[in-house]
Formats: structure tokens, sequence, C-alpha cells
């Protein structure tokens, strides 16, 4: 282990201590180690095409179908990824007493397969699918396989694996048969927030009822470039709380950060669960 992965560990350990009722906030970054991949640079540019956004995917039949046919492919990279030490460390740290509220721009689930249990799923959930008309909700993996009947050509394809359960293959779509709502026929979709949409007020609110009784903001693995996870930097900044963020690029709130450790995450938070135990 290098000298500054200890040292940003230790900080962290004692920004921390300072500082226990932690109000966290984790992006992308703490999923790659998971083999998920992400669609920013250390830049915080895109690296591929932007993501679907939520008016298209309502307004075009083709548009659903090329989501869907691609989602058949590259769902399993989100199904089988496995917790991350970041994932396992955030949980460890939860169960040590300092978190106060975790809330996640990913919609993989595998911070509570790791065992943090406050965690709010700001963007929502990839494996469930809900009607958009009638509200009716099923789980992703039964529409899937449901999807893989009707088109099985399709589900023989491969390609590369893409973020958010997407994969990266271009062919003809229209012949694609995309399941429709078995209440009402309505439109289902992933119950994920798309570019383009909104975040649901009560779970915006929730977060920053959580963030009323915290003590500190610690962002991890996010660049932040959403305006909805990067709104609460600026309404913690407002409450005039101290604001670390710990990632490997840069950040839209490095403005308003007191501490900045970019640093690979998961060897530092390890370090900095070790510290706080020994305490
Ligand atoms: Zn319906």
């Amino acid at each position: 282990m290098t000298n500054s992965i200890v040292t940003a560990g230790e900080e962290l350990a004692a920004f921390i201590k300072r500082h226990p009722k932690l109000w966290v906030i984790t992006g992308a970054g703490v999923s790659t180690d998971s083999g998920i991949p992400d669609y920013r640079d250390a830049d915080g540019q895109w690296k591929r095409p932007p993501p679907v956004q939520h008016g298209d995917f309502m307004a075009s039949t083709a548009v659903r179908q090329r989501y869907w046919a691609r989602a058949l492919i590259g769902f399993s990279a989100l199904r089988e990824a496995q917790t991350s030490g970041a994932h396992r460390a955030l949980a460890a740290l939860e169960s040590q007493g300092y978190i106060q509220q975790l809330v996640t721009q990913n919609v993989d689930r595998l911070h509570q397969r790791a065992g943090s249990k406050k965690v709010i799923d700001l963007h929502g959930r990839a494996d469930m699918v809900k009607c958009m008309v009638c509200d009716y909700q099923m789980m992703r993996h039964a529409m899937h396989s449901e999807m893989a009947s009707m088109n099985p050509a399709f589900a023989a394809l491969e390609a590369r694996h893409a973020p958010d359960g997407d994969a990266d293959l271009e062919t003809d779509f229209s012949m694609f048969k995309v399941l429709d709502c078995p209440r009402c026929r309505g439109i289902l979709k992933p119950d994920v927030v798309f570019y383009g949409d909104v975040v649901p007020s009560q779970r915006r609110l929730a977060a920053q009822a959580g963030l009323a009784k915290a003590d500190a903001l610690l962002a991890v693995g996010t660049s932040l470039m959403v305006f909805s996870g990067y709104r609460f930097c600026r309404a913690a900044h407002d409450r005039g709380m101290p604001l670390a963020s710990l990632s490997l690029g840069v950040t839209r709130a490095d403005a308003l950060l007191s501490h900045q450790w970019r640093v690979p995450l998961t060897p530092v938070l390890e370090q900095a669960v070790r510290c706080l135990q020994s305490r």
C-alpha cells in the first residue's frame, strides 16, 4: 500500500471522527470495482454517448425497441455484479455508527447487498420495472425472460456491456417485440430516473431531511455532474457544513469542498475503517 493511500485513509478517518453523523452520497465510482462501467472520465466528461432521455423513451416505439433489445444483453452485468470493497467499507462505517444516511445515485442495489441499511436510491432501482400508466410493478428479470422468449434471435446476440445494463449493440431493432404492461398495455419502464426526468419529490425530501440531521457531507466516487446530486452539496454548503470528496476525478463541487482526496476509493475507505476500529 502506498503512503498516499495510508495518509488519505488516516485523514479520512480523522474527518469521520470529527463528524460522526455523515451524510454520504455515492456514484458510479463505487461500482466500477464491481465491473459496472461508468459514463464519465476523470475530468467529468462523457466517455461514451449519453444514455437514453426520458422524453425519447416515452415518445418513441423505436427508442424503446432499441433500449430493451440492448438491455436483454447488457442487463446481466448489473444482475450478476458483486459488491466491491468500497460498498463493504461503507456498510462497515454504517455499522460502526458513523453514517446518518447514504444516498446513492447508482441503481444497482449493491449498497443494500453489502449490508447498508440507511440507503436512499435517489435515481431508483434497475431491478424493477413499472407501468407508466397504472403503476403495476414487476421484477426486471421476469420481464427480460418474457422478452427473451418473444425475441429468440435477439436473445442469442452478444455485445460488449455498457453502463446501466446497456450493451453496445447496433442492428435493425424494428422487429424487436417489447412487452407491455400485462394489466393495462401501458408502457413499462425501468424504475429508474432517466436523464431528462426528475427525482420523485418524496425521495428528494427524505434525502434533504437526512441532510438536516447530519454534521458533514461525504461524496464518494461521484463527479456530482448531475444536478439531482449536486443540489445537496449546495444545500450542505449553505448550511455551513463541511464537505469532503473521495474520488479519482474532478467534481462539480470542487469549489465547495473543505477536503478532497483524489485516490482509489476501496483501499482508502478500508484504511479509514481500520483506523476507526483501532481507536
Ligand atoms: Zn399498466
